[in-house]
């Protein structure tokens, strides 16, 4: 039903900054709205991490992590950095992470300042969520995988050394 309301939302991220060099200012409004005719029983929000469509950060992991077993050399990044964690589909399907978690065209689409995908091949499925991102990391053993295409930097190595490292050299950094 349309109405003389009218609301205009933005997802966080979804527009870049852009400087124009013209002058704004900011106009405070007052706005009588009318009594909500929905009622909020509740509000849940995750707490502690950022949402993935909001994340600035993302720190992502695919098949290459062998196992649900190993991921801590992700979180263990994204706790340094600050990140919101991700992964590649096959990963969800196989249960090893959430499929909330799961970036790409069937899953979320991300545009986050910086986008960390350790052990993700980079099909085409996976690269149509995320490469809005503003800053692509790529770290792969493999120098063929798509993904380094689609990368700002790139990693040939062992995410398992590659990763753990980044993490140490980021915790002496925040420490110096
Ligand atoms: C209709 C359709 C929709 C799809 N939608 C999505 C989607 O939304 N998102 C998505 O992600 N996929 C999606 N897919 C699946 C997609 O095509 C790929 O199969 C998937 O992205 C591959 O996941 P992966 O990169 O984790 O695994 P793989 O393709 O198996 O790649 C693993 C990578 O890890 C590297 N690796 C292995 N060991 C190490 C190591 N020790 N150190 C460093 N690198 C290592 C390998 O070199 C390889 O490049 C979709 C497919 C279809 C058909």
């Amino acid at each position: 039903m349309l109405t003389e309301y009218k609301i205009l939302s933005l997802a966080g991220n979804s527009i870049p900054v852009e400087e124009t060099g013209a002058a704004v200012s900011v106009e405070q409004l007052s706005v009588a709205l009318p009594a909500p005719q929905v009622k909020i029983i509740e509000t849940k929000r995750v707490e502690g991490i950022t949402p993935l469509p909001e994340a600035e950060l993302v720190v992502s992991g695919g098949r290459g992590l062998k196992g649900p077993e190993n991921w801590s050399v992700i979180t263990d990044l994204a706790d340094e950095l600050g990140a919101t964690t991700a992964c590649s589909r096959p990963v969800a399907d196989v249960g090893w992470r959430p499929h909330h978690e799961h970036v790409g065209q069937t899953g979320v689409a991300i545009r986050p300042n910086l986008y960390i995908a350790a052990g993700i091949s980079g099909a085409i499925q996976h690269l149509a969520g995320v490469n809005s991102s503003k800053t692509i990391v790529v770290v792969n053993k493999d120098p063929e995988a798509p993904f380094f295409k689609a990368a700002d930097y790139g990693v040939v190595g062992d995410l398992f050394e590659v990763l753990p490292r980044l993490t140490e050299a980021i915790k002496r950094h925040k420490n110096a």
